[in-house]
């Protein structure tokens, strides 16, 4: 195999590192990794061996901090919710996909809830109810907030990779 420079410090090789991952319902997923041996240069991507093409909802129950290393892979077309939070992420044209876990779901939603918590300050407007919503994504973080985390995926290919199945469900929703 051909060795492969790193295209950021030109000096160190890159090192590829291969990861399957088994989905729910049989489905494969696979994730490259490209490192450099050098410099701090990381690239990942993630291929789909098979892919689910079911539209459906995707749903588990967060009761720990376990819970909270659960992979997810969010497609561009999917919706995200944590109805106890009342936290909502709309799918759109420029929303990425990404692959991360419950506690990184947590984080995007964390970095927008204090951005309009600043937002709200700048206006001089009451902030209480954004409080309370801090207050309980700290405690999400160590486990000690129990909520749901749904993706509602209108055209399929999302995923949630849980580390305990039996908290983990899938509802399609049309064929
Ligand atoms: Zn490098």
């Amino acid at each position: 195999m051909n060795t492969l420079r790193c295209p950021k410090c030109k000096e160190g090789i890159i090192e590829i590192s291969k990861t399957i991952y088994n989905l729910p319902d049989n489905d494969k997923m696979l994730l490259i990794k490209l490192e450099c041996n050098k410099c701090d240069f990381i690239n990942k991507d993630i291929i789909p061996i098979t892919t689910r093409t079911e539209p459906g909802i995707s749903q588990l129950k967060i009761t720990n901090e376990k819970d909270l290393i659960s992979k997810v892979y969010r497609s561009p077309t999917a919706k995200i919710e944590i109805p106890e939070l009342e936290l909502e992420a709309e799918p759109g044209p420029a929303a990425p996909f990404y692959f991360t876990n419950i506690e990184g779901i947590l984080n995007r939603f964390e970095k927008a809830v204090i951005s309009y918590k600043n937002a709200l300050v700048a206006d001089q407007l009451e902030t209480k109810d954004i409080d309370v919503i801090l207050e309980n994504i700290k405690k999400a973080y160590d486990g000690n907030f129990s909520f749901t985390l749904k993706i509602i995926d209108q055209s399929g290919g999302s995923y949630i990779i849980p580390e305990d199945k039996s908290k983990y469900s899938f509802i399609k929703l049309h064929s």
